[in-house]
């Protein structure tokens, strides 16, 4: 069974913008998936509909199977999200933000783990730091800490790299490995190639709207 599943999806926007044209694909478990393609392409709105966050026009999708229309619940635990915006309340700090969001997806506290998800992206030491002091990259660590509080089995992140230096991002990679090591399937959006073909098994590449390739990475760039 696929990590998720979709299958003719698409979305026109209010104003009557395109944004996917039914779009259809799968992501294995266990994998690391890239779904690239340039700026407008649909990568965020597609992310958007799997988070509950954009309505669809039309088709279906699952997430670990469960249909995000029927079994939305279900599918909402099934996955974490890593927004491409950066948004804390600055008032809270790292240790309150995993809390609170745990509180948010009813974790109860015995299986609440957040100082170790902390320790995991080495903000430990700022547990107890208001967010509004944190660096650029320790909030978006910060953000994959926060993404893992209901230990979803997927991991989707909105162009993790976009705008970061390359310290952060091969300390972001490297987290992105290592989650992936311990069985979580991971989808990125991205668009930047040299970052889907360093890190991941599969690309999907998204254009206008529309799925132009699905390939494992090796054949991908055996192709170019
Ligand atoms: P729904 O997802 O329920 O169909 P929309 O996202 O279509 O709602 O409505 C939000 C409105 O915000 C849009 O009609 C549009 O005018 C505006 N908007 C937000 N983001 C963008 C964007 N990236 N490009 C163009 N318009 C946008
Ligand atoms: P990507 O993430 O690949 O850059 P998006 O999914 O953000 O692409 O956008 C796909 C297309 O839909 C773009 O043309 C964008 O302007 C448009 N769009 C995105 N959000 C909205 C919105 N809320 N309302 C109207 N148009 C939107």
């Amino acid at each position: 069974e696929a990590a998720i599943r979709i299958i003719d999806l698409a979305k026109t926007y209010a104003g009557g913008k395109q944004a996917l044209k039914g779009v259809s694909f799968d992501v294995p478990r266990g994998q690391i998936f890239g779904l690239l393609g340039p700026n407008g392409a649909g990568k965020s709105t597609l992310i958007n509909i799997l988070s509950g966050m954009v309505n669809k026009t039309s088709g279906t999708a699952e997430i670990w199977g469960f249909d995000i229309d029927r079994d939305a619940r279900n599918a909402k635990g099934s996955i974490g999200i890593v927004p491409q915006e950066i948004v804390f309340d600055p008032f809270f700090t790292p240790l309150e933000t995993l809390e609170n969001q745990a509180g948010l997806y009813g974790v109860p506290k015995s299986q609440r783990r957040s100082m170790e998800l902390l320790r995991a992206v080495h903000l430990d030491d700022k547990a107890n730091a208001y967010a509004r002091s944190l660096s650029g990259g320790m909030k978006r660590r910060l953000l994959v800490a926060k993404a893992m509080v209901h230990s979803p089995p997927v991991l989707v992140l909105d162009e993790p790299t976009a705008g970061v230096d390359v310290e952060l991002r091969q300390q972001l990679w490297a987290y992105v490995r290592e989650l992936n090591r311990g069985g979580v399937t991971v989808v990125l959006t991205t668009h930047y190639l040299e970052e889907a073909e360093e890190l991941c098994d599969r690309i999907a590449i998204i254009n206008h709207g529309q799925l132009i390739a699905n390939e494992p990475t090796r054949k991908l760039v055996g192709m170019a």
